[in-house]
């Protein structure tokens, strides 16, 4: 029996080292890591700058909880607001609790309770945000759930008009669904969304956990599509491999949480900060975006020509390869074959390589996954 809980079905490979997006297991084997922590590690494992800036800053100050002014919270925030509509972020420690700060920020700030959710989305473990997660497997046996959220189809206009009413603060979602199957808005229901909230005073909630920080080719995939959230919350890339969560919103939105609403004692840790600020520093840079798109496109081509008969969805480096069968026994396969890869729901195999892939980790991977699915 494990000391641990059996709430993880784990992969039986125990991973020991890594190096951009190659990483090793204890027997000296060596696989190209295109889950890169499911969407976490934006510029690979052991990236010289992120060693670097940890090694840095844990000789200098570990933590000091939110007792103390943070210039370097400051700085990070005026980075991650740059250039955008929105002005202020709040720090805390993953997506599930980002989100569960813009629940709360969202109903103090309209006095209003309901959220809209979509079908096959994903926002997280905690209380709210698995209840305001639409997949059964995640809510089952943890009932009643909040009623709060009212979860609808995902891109279905009649759906969205019928479920508005004056109770509804905000709607929430993920421009690209990752965990649902790479789901993504269509441009129609991203203008029947902009046109609700606007011509009804509603907030709108961008989870861009999986999706943000230069994962779809844009800082944030929002970006791509007619949305302006009034809030957005990351994690996931912020950190690449760091724990740190981020909710960001609008100047609308400043006096809602005044000092004593909200926090964690974690939030916008000094080494978690850092490490921040240099994942920032690297993936917001335009030559690095223009990358990303490139290598996008360069994966697409490969995928399509090597799987003419499988459809290929999603944007940026958050890419599926939609299967007619369940994909767990390919994931197996790929991985004795030295690629490790995520589904995103029953039927699709999920390509989440570091920002960082280069050309040749992008072709060997297409070839063994050729290999594994033809
Ligand atoms: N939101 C989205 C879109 C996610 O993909 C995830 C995690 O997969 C979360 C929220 C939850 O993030 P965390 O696991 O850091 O709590």
């Amino acid at each position: 029996m494990s000391a641990l809980f059996q709430n993880y079905a784990r992969r039986p490979v125990h991973l020991v080292s890594g190096k951009g997006t190659i990483v090793t297991d204890e027997t000296g084997k060596q696989y190209l890591d295109f889950t890169s922590g499911i969407a976490v590690l934006s510029l690979g494992h052991a990236h010289p700058a992120i060693v670097q800036a940890i090694q840095q800053q844990s000789e200098k100050l570990w933590h000091t909880s939110n007792l103390f002014e943070s210039p370097e919270q400051e700085k990070l925030a005026a980075n991650l607001v740059k250039d955008t509509h929105l002005a202020h972020a709040f720090f805390c420690n993953s997506g599930a609790e980002a989100n569960e700060a813009a629940i709360k920020l969202a109903r103090k700030h309209t006095g209003k309770h309901v959220i809209i959710t979509f079908e096959k989305s994903f926002h997280g473990r905690t209380f709210g945000a698995m209840s305001a997660t639409g997949q059964d497997k995640v809510r089952q046996g943890f009932g009643p759930l909040l009623d709060t959220f009212r979860t609808i189809p995902f891109n279905d206009i009649e759906a969205l008009d019928a479920a508005i009413d004056s109770d509804v603060a905000a709607i929430m979602l993920e421009v690209i669904q990752g965990e649902g199957g790479v789901n993504q808005v269509t441009p129609a229901f991203a203008q029947a969304i902009a046109d609700i909230c606007e011509s009804k005073g509603i907030l709108l909630i961008i989870d861009e956990v999986q999706t943000g920080i230069a994962r779809t080719g844009t800082r944030y995939a929002y970006e791509q599509t007619v949305l302006k959230p009034d809030i957005i919350t990351l994690a996931k890339g912020l950190g690449g491999g760091f724990p740190i969560g981020a909710m960001l919103g609008t100047s609308a939105l400043y006096d809602t949480f005044s000092p004593g609403t909200h926090g964690t004692t974690f939030g916008g840790n000094p080494l978690a900060v850092a490490v921040a600020q240099t994942v920032l520093d690297n993936v917001f840079d335009t030559k690095f975006l223009s990358a990303v798109n490139e290598k996008s496109e360069y994966l697409l081509g490969k995928l399509k020509t090597a799987l003419p008969t499988h459809k290929i969805v999603g944007t940026g480096l958050l890419l599926g390869v939609v299967c007619e069968e369940e994909v767990a026994p390919y994931i197996e396969k790929a991985e004795q074959a030295g690629l490790l890869l995520v589904s995103a729901g029953p039927n699709v195999l999920r390509l989440l390589p570091p920002l960082t892939v280069t050309t040749e980790e992008i072709d060997q991977a297409v070839d063994l996954l050729s290999s594994i699915l033809i």
